[in-house]
This record gives C-alpha cells, sequence and structure tokens, in this order.
C-alpha cells in the first residue's frame, strides 16, 4: 500500500503532540515528540504514516507540524480520558467489524434478549455505548420494548441511525449522539444493557460510565446487563512464548545473546501479554474467581483498587512461567427463577476477541503436583490516566519464605 500512496504526495515531516496506543496491527503506537512521516492524508481523521521505518495509520489530531512552542504543550494538556483517541477508534469500523465478528460475544447478548423477551415487552431500555446499535437492534427485533435509548459518543453514531433505519426500527428505537454522562433521557429506564469490557476485565475503564448511568438513569429495581462480572486467574506454563521471547537469545545461530535477556524481560514481559491463547495443556492447577463485581451495587470509588486472594493446588508438575486471566460476566434473568445467561472469555469456551491475558514472571520456577500457590492480584486504577491500571501479583509456593515474589503489570502507563 505505501508504494501506491508514496506516488501520489511527498511524504512531511510531523511531530507527535500526544502519544496514542495503536489498537491492531494496521495502527502505529506513537510516543510524543516522536518525529513522523506523513504519506496520505486518508481521511481527515486517519493518516497513513512511517515511524522507523514501519507503516501504520495514525489519528491526524494527534500530529503537530513543525516543532510543538512549549507555549503550546502547555495548552495542550492531554486529557486523562483520552477520550479524543478513544472515540477517534471507535468512529472507524476497525473495531466494531472485530466486535461484531465475535459471535460468542454478540449471540451472548442476543441470547439474553431472545430468554427475556416476553419480560421485555413494554420495558424502557437504555444501550450505553451501542456502536453500530445492535443490541438496540436485538432488543427491538426480539421483542417488543416500549423504547430503546441508544447513546454512542463516537462518530459512528451518524451510521447507527441509518442502521436503525434501515432495519425498520425508528418506531422504537432512538439513537441519541454523545457521552452517557452528558446526555438527557426523556424517562427513567428498566433496562440498562451495555458491553463495556475491557482486557483484563477493567481495562478502558467504560464500567465507570455505566455505573454513573445507573445512578442516574436506572429506575429502582431496575436491571443492569451484565448483572455482574468475574476476573479468574490460574497459574501457567508459557514454554513456547517464553522460548519465543527469552530463551532465544541463548543460542542464536550458534552464538550466546544471553548480555541481550535483561532487555528481553523489560521489552516483553514488563507488561502483559494481551490476546493470549492458553494451550490446554498450559494450566497448571484449577483456575479461581479472584475478583468478582455485582453490576448492581458496584461503586466508582470501589475501582480505584480491587483486591483478590487465591491459593491453588498444582494438579501437575511443570514450569510456572507466570499467570494468566481472563473475565466471565452473567445477565440475571428477568424473570423470576429464570435462567442467567454467561459469557465467558477463559481457555475453555469459545474464543472471544478478547482473548487472554498473560502476566509472565521474570524467571520460570520448577514446580511439583500437590504443590500449591498462595498469593493475591491487586488492580490498582492509575491515578493519573484514568483508563490504565497496574495489576500487581503476590505469590508463595507452598508458603515457604524463600519461595515468593511479587512483580507489578502497567497496562498500559
Ligand atoms: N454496543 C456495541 C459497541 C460496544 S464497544 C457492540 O456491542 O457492538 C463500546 C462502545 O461504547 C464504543 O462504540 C464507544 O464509543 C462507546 N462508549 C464508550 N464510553 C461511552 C460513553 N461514556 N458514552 C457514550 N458512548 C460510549
Amino acid at each position: 500500500m505505501e508504494d501506491e500512496l508514496e506516488d501520489l504526495v511527498p511524504p512531511e515531516e510531523y511531530v507527535v503532540r500526544w502519544s496514542f496506543t495503536g489498537r491492531c496491527s494496521d495502527e502505529l503506537s506513537i510516543n510524543k515528540g516522536d518525529q513522523l512521516m506523513v504519506h496520505a492524508k486518508i481521511t481527515p481523521e486517519w493518516w497513513w504514516a512511517e515511524l522507523r521505518g514501519v507503516f501504520g495509520y495514525v489519528p491526524a489530531s494527534y500530529l503537530h507540524h513543525g516543532v510543538i512552542e512549549e507555549e503550546d504543550e502547555e495548552d495542550e494538556e492531554e486529557d486523562a480520558w483520552q477520550d479524543e483517541e478513544y472515540y477517534l477508534t471507535y468512529g472507524t469500523l476497525n473495531l466494531h467489524l472485530e466486535m461484531l465478528s465475535d459471535k460468542s460475544r454478540t449471540e451472548a447478548y442476543r441470547r439474553v434478549i431472545v430468554n427475556n423477551s416476553a419480560s421485555l415487552h413494554r420495558k424502557v431500555v437504555m444501550d450505553l455505548g451501542c456502536g453500530t446499535g445492535i443490541m438496540s437492534l436485538f432488543c427491538a427485533q426480539l421483542a417488543q420494548p416500549a423504547a430503546v435509548y441508544a447513546v454512542e459518543a463516537s462518530s459512528m453514531v451518524q451510521h447507527t441511525r441509518e442502521l436503525v433505519k434501515q432495519n425498520a426500527c425508528e418506531e422504537v428505537v432512538t439513537v441519541l449522539q454523545g457521552r452517557a454522562e452528558d446526555i438527557q433521557l426523556p424517562e427513567q429506564v428498566d433496562v440498562l444493557v451495555s458491553e463495556w469490557m475491557g482486557n483484563c476485565l477493567l481495562f478502558e475503564f467504560m464500567v465507570e460510565s455505566v455505573l454513573l448511568a445507573r445512578d442516574r438513569w436506572l429506575r429502582e429495581g431496575g436491571m443492569m446487563w451484565p448483572s455482574s462480572a468475574a476476573l479468574t486467574l490460574v497459574p501457567c506454563q508459557a514454554r513456547r512464548y517464553y522460548a519465543e521471547k527469552m530463551a532465544f537469545w541463548e543460542n542464536p545461530y550458534g552464538l550466546d545473546f544471553t548480555p541481550l535477556q535483561p532487555l528481553a524481560l523489560e521489552e516483553f514481559f514488563a507488561k502483559p501479554k494481551f490476546s493470549h491463547l492458553m494451550e490446554p495443556g498450559d494450566r497448571l492447577a484449577p483456575p479461581a474467581d479472584v475478583i468478582c463485581l455485582d453490576m448492581h451495587t458496584l461503586q466508582v470509588a470501589d475501582l480505584e483498587e480491587m483486591q483478590g486472594e487465591f491459593q491453588f493446588h498444582l494438579e501437575k508438575s511443570g514450569v510456572f512461567h507466570g499467570f494468566t486471566a481472563w473475565f466471565s460476566v452473567y445477565f440475571k434473568s428477568l424473570e423470576e427463577g429464570g435462567a442467567p445467561v454467561e459469557l465467558n472469555t477463559g481457555p475453555d469456551s469459545e474464543p472471544t476477541h478478547w482473548k487472554q491475558t498473560l502476566f509472565m514472571l521474570d524467571e520460570p520456577v520448577s514446580v511439583n503436583a500437590a504443590d500449591r500457590i498462595g498469593g493475591s492480584i491487586i488492580l490498582r486504577r492509575n491515578p493519573t490516566w484514568r483508563r490504565h491500571l497496574t495489576v500487581t501479583l503476590h505469590w508463595d509456593i507452598n508458603g515457604r519464605t524463600q519461595e515468593v515474589g511479587t512483580k507489578s503489570f502497567p497496562m498500559w502507563r
């Protein structure tokens, strides 16, 4: 692609005003102050650029022509919620395609609507962060609610309106443009449905918007979907990943590159690995839920720090490389005694686009069947960057003081 585009315009040099983390392989991750070459201004929002030989899309508003004056820098202090970047990425199809193609996710929500279609009759629903409007359309087509308010802050909302019309749902679904925190609804709602979950459940902290909307718009005794959520953890092996990123340096082409291992540790194991698919034989113990959230009672202040304890009884001998985490969410039935629906993103369920998250220890530890790995996990929200958190793991083996470890993983800041 770059070759064709290079013919069109001469590349121009730009400076990065704010850091941006690419969310997929064709978006560049850039840091404040980086100088990059813009090869094509594909849309007013997204430009095709090159940084140190790597090509990808970058958000145009994050770039500045020429040197950044100090004054500018003070004026343009980065938003702690990074909303500009956040909503920009939801304004393009990339993430929506990824989410809609995720059948386990989308069909779990559809199942909730189908199972509750009788009880949804004449109910008022809020779909927070409706994106393309999929959940609202499910409600309107599979049940007979009185009204559905579909709220979306990104520019995708313009298309959502069209999709609602195209599918003949405009009588029931009202699309509202704006942040859920800022919009006004004409009435309170009976059900608040949202797909707010991020990596390791909380990353991006969209859950805060959901809690604030609950307190403002959900009527007394109304239903939250999801109704609860759990974070699950398991000690695991990760032989393949360890071999690829760390053991690799031991003897490439017959040479000793081990002096690069501290660098590899920093580069590959300091942060969690998103999009990890834990292999069936990798778990060392039965997984355990370490943090559980009740969406009806959870408070925004609770999100600042969450802690869970674990005690894993190993079921086999092997190498303890780290911990794998994933989440599940549960949707209560509107009917008394009705069966709940579960969306489980773990390794024993249909894979989802979240996959699992791997936390690598600095050094692998040999363990035996019948050993116990005990400890705790703390999720600490970043006090400055409100969409980020740090996960800290403490562990010991068989309660021995000489076999203990602790490691903190920023996600991402
Ligand atoms: N419900 C859609 C999209 C889920 S992704 C689906 O299931 O396919 C989350 C969406 O919520 C994104 O489109 C994002 O722009 C939107 N969003 C996140 N926080 C929001 C807020 N506070 N107010 C309005 N929209 C929000």
